[in-house]
Formats: structure tokens, C-alpha cells, sequence
């Protein structure tokens, strides 16, 4: 039985005291012991936050992580230092630092490995553009997003990771997949990889992720191979956040 998992992406907002202010707000409401709970926070406000949730059950991660163990790779930070503030989860391959940043597949692959040599879950987001869906091509999209990652750790890897299917589309734009459309992606991602390692396909958490609200969030964690969400927006408001929580079943 797989545990559901919710996930909050600040991306690049708020300030020291309203990142403060949030995740104090989250652990005051924090009712019912109903899944896995995480905020992955700008780098900056790590060490903060990663204090004011020690020994509770919201966990804290990073949006990002270096694709290298250490060296001269300036504006980078690597598994190790995220290891060192309490991480216990990392964004590999989030759709904007693929467009804006130039991730690749094989560089968001590497970030996958480099989270893992430091026992950092990383959630891998993969999901297509809104011109590959409408050419037809959102299965093959996810296929070489997943293979590049497959080829570089093996699909042992994914027994200690999490998948986020992110559809580029529905990212931020308030547009949302139906939960047929969702749970359509879920479970070719999840027959994908039970054709590889069916233990692993049953095990990993497959989480939504595109302007997941609380009014959309009930129909899309009821479908069977949707394990939660990723959450961007509704995330940066207490309530709104632990409403989409409070929606898994
Ligand atoms: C995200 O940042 O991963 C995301 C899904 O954002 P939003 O919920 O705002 O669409």
C-alpha cells in the first residue's frame, strides 16, 4: 500500500520572516497523520526552516541540486551541503529549470544520482509541453525523460525515489489536467517501469503536479495511481496547502 505524499514548491518567493511565518503555519495546522508532507524552500531559507521542522512530521527539501559531487562549479550547491541541513528531498528536472536553465535530460539524471549518493530522495518531474500533447507525442516525451534517468541509475534507483508527473501546460497556468488525463500519464509512467521492476512500479510514489488546487485536489488524489501532488501556487498559503493535504484518501 502505497503511503500518499504531498509536496510544496515555494520556487523563488517569500521573504525570511514569510517563509518563517508559512511553515510555522503549516505545523500549527497540521491535523490528522493522513500522508507524507514536504516544502522544498529556496536554498537560502534551508537552514531556517529545516530548524523550525526538526523532529515534526513536515519534512524539507531543496528545488535543485548539483549535478557534481563538488568543485569549482560556482552558483551550484551539491547533495552533501544540502545533506548537511536536514534535506530530505530534492526537485530534479522541475519543467523551469528545464526551460529556462537548460536542464537536459542527462543533467537532470545526474542531479537524480548526485541526491542519491547522499541518501536525499530525489522527485524526479517529467511531463510534456502543451505542443507535444497536441502532436500526440506526451508518451514518448515521458519514455526518454524516464530512460535518460533508467540508463544513468537503473531502475533500482526508483525504489528509493519519487516521480512527479508535471505537465508543462498546467504548470502555474491555473489550467488543469482532468483526472482521466492524469491518471492516463500515471499509469503508462507506472506500466513503464513495472516492465522493468514490478516491485518498484507498485512501491513509488507517483505524485500530480499543474495548479493543483483545493477544489481540484480530492478528484485527482482519488485516482489509483495518483500518490499526491506537487504543489506550486497553493502552496505558498497555509490553509490553501493543507486543505490539498487534508484531500488524500
Ligand atoms: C510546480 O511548481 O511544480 C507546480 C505544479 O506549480 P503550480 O501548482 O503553481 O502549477
Amino acid at each position: 500500500m502505497r503511503r500518499p505524499l504531498v509536496v510544496g514548491n515555494w520556487k523563488m518567493n517569500g521573504t525570511r520572516s514569510s517563509a518563517e511565518a508559512l511553515a510555522k503555519g503549516i505545523l500549527v495546522g497540521l491535523g490528522d497523520d493522513v500522508a507524507d508532507i514536504a516544502v522544498c524552500v529556496p536554498y537560502v531559507f534551508l537552514p531556517e526552516i529545516a530548524q523550525i521542522v526538526n523532529n515534526t512530521r513536515l519534512g524539507v527539501g531543496a528545488q535543485n541540486v548539483a549535478d557534481k559531487p563538488s568543485g569549482a562549479f560556482t552558483g551550484e550547491v551539491s547533495a552533501a551541503m544540502l545533506k548537511e541541513f536536514g534535506c530530505k528531498y530534492a526537485l530534479v528536472g522541475h519543467s523551469e529549470r528545464r526551460t529556462y536553465y537548460g536542464d537536459t535530460d542527462q543533467i537532470v539524471a545526474a542531479r537524480f544520482c548526485q541526491a542519491q549518493e547522499q541518501g536525499i530522495i530525489p522527485i524526479l518531474c517529467i511531463g510534456e509541453t502543451l505542443s507535444e500533447r497536441e502532436q500526440d507525442k506526451t508518451f514518448d516525451v515521458i519514455t526518454t525523460q524516464l530512460d535518460a534517468v533508467v540508463n544513468l541509475a537503473g531502475i533500482g534507483a526508483f525504489g528509493n525515489a519519487v516521480i512527479a508527473y508535471e505537465p508543462v501546460w498546467a504548470i502555474g497556468t491555473g489550467l488543469t489536467a482532468t483526472d482521466d488525463q492524469a491518471q492516463e500519464a500515471h499509469r503508462f509512467i507506472r506500466n513503464y517501469l513495472a516492465a522493468k521492476d514490478q516491485t518498484v512500479a507498485e512501491n513509488i510514489q507517483i505524485l500530480y503536479g499543474g495548479s493543483v488546487k483545493p477544489d481540484n485536489a480530492k478528484g485527482l488524489f482519488a485516482m489509483p495511481d495518483i500518490d499526491g501532488g506537487l504543489i506550486g501556487g497553493a502552496s505558498l498559503d497555509a490553509e490553501s496547502f493543507l486543505k490539498i493535504y487534508n484531500s488524500v484518501n
